[in-house]
């Protein structure tokens, strides 16, 4: 096993595309951190670099105290599953789990130890002898992970790997792949689009966007504190509610616009000084958004009145999406199914105002 070190990482692409702009992480041994952030934003670049299969331009690369800049992908002693499984169609499972173990000339007592344990594992040993074609999208990604297994990497990467399957599947084998990891403690490094696959599996989470680093923390932290206008709109479902406001002492301090009148919170209160006259954002997430006649326990923001203009029913609960007076954006609120909303109706909100986050409307960073 191995912790990993990523050392101010850049790659430009023959091209001059520059993909990777200066990138710092460290993943320690036996964690499972994700790489997520939107299509093009270099996570499969930097998956890659780890993995030796594209060259690094600047910077270094660590696994434990080693660097690993020029060292060949098949020294590094990693395994990794791809988006399309790249299993060998001529070959059985068990042939494909078993071929890389061949090609390092392992005994075949212990090849056959180590393939029956991961199929095993991984509940595919009756398929042991059927060819790809002859099994479903999650058996053949099953077959890839099990060839990862096999080889008793220090680290695993994952490319994607569930981006193939349906719904219901992916969240089935996100499930399957931490029980892995909780069985294997390995270093697993995972890249993926979807921020709620990042947030269900990742200890550890690192958000990149445009070749940076956004944030590097545990889920439950870039839902709680975003250090910026991007994280907070990335991470959650439905995304975060952004509108805009001014700064204004009218007594203690208030953010203020045509629908919105709220008292900024005490803690933020010394931050918010320099802002005084000026526009900020405020961002506020739909799970924290109420129906003021039905919530007497939180404290809640002053009353904003919205009309209702369209209802998601998902069955335990409620998307309900509104306008704000004079404003042309689409909000949403969540509510409970037993307090389900019709389009057309009329609300009085509060926003629980511990939940609230500002953000600077020139860096976008949040004010803290
Ligand atoms: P992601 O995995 O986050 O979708 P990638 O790491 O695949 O993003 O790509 C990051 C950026 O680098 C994108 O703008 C992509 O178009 C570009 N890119 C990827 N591969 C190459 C390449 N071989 N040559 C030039 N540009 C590339």
């Amino acid at each position: 096993m191995a912790g990993i070190e990523i050392k101010n990482l850049e790659k430009t692409y023959a091209n001059n595309h520059k993909a990777i702009k200066g990138i710092d992480v460290s993943i320690k041994e036996g964690e499972f951190v994700v790489l997520v952030g939107p299509s093009g934003c270099g996570k499969s670049t930097l998956l890659r670099m780890i993995a030796g299969l594209e060259d690094i331009s600047g910077g270094d690369l660590f696994f434990d105290s080693k660097r690993m800049n020029e060292v060949h992908p098949k020294d590094r002693n990693i395994a990794m599953v791809f988006q399309n499984y790249a299993l060998y169609p001529h070959m059985t499972v068990y042939e494909n789990m078993a071929f890389g173990l061949t090609l390092k000339k392992m005994p075949k007592a212990e090849i056959h130890q180590r393939v029956t344990e991961a199929a095993t594992t991984l509940g595919i040993t009756e398929y042991l002898d059927r060819l790809p074609k002859e099994m479903s999208g999650g058996q053949r990604q099953r077959v890839a992970i099990g060839r990862a297994i096999v080889r008793q990497p220090d680290v695993f990467l994952f490319d994607e790997p569930l981006s193939n399957l349906d719904a219901k599947l992916r969240v089935q084998m996100r499930t399957e792949i931490k029980r892995l990891h909780g069985q294997l403690k390995n270093t697993m490094v995972y890249v993926t689009h979807d921020q709620i696959e990042a947030m269900a599996m990742g200890d550890k989470i690192v958000i990149l966007k445009d070749g940076y680093v956004h944030q590097i923390d545990t889920p439950v932290n870039v839902f709680n504190h975003p250090k910026n206008k991007f994280v907070a709109g990335f991470i959650g479902s439905p995304a975060m509610n952004f509108v805009s406001g001014k700064i204004e002492r009218q007594g203690e301090l208030h953010f203020i616009n045509q629908g919105m009148k709220i008292s900024i919170p005490e803690p933020l209160r010394g931050s918010m000084e320099k802002y005084v006259g000026k526009t900020v954002d405020m961002g506020f997430r739909t799970e924290y958004v109420y129906d003021k006649g039905l919530e007497k326990e939180r404290r809640l923001s002053t009353d904003v009145d919205i009309e209702i203009l369209v209802v998601e029913n998902v069955g335990s609960e409620s998307y309900n999406y509104f306008k704000l007076q004079g404003m042309d954006n689409i909000y949403s609120y969540r509510s409970s199914s037993s307090h389900a909303h019709s389009p057309g109706e009329k609300l009085t909100i509060g926003i629980d105002l511990e939940r609230l986050h500002f953000f600077d409307t020139e860096t976008d960073e949040t004010i803290l």
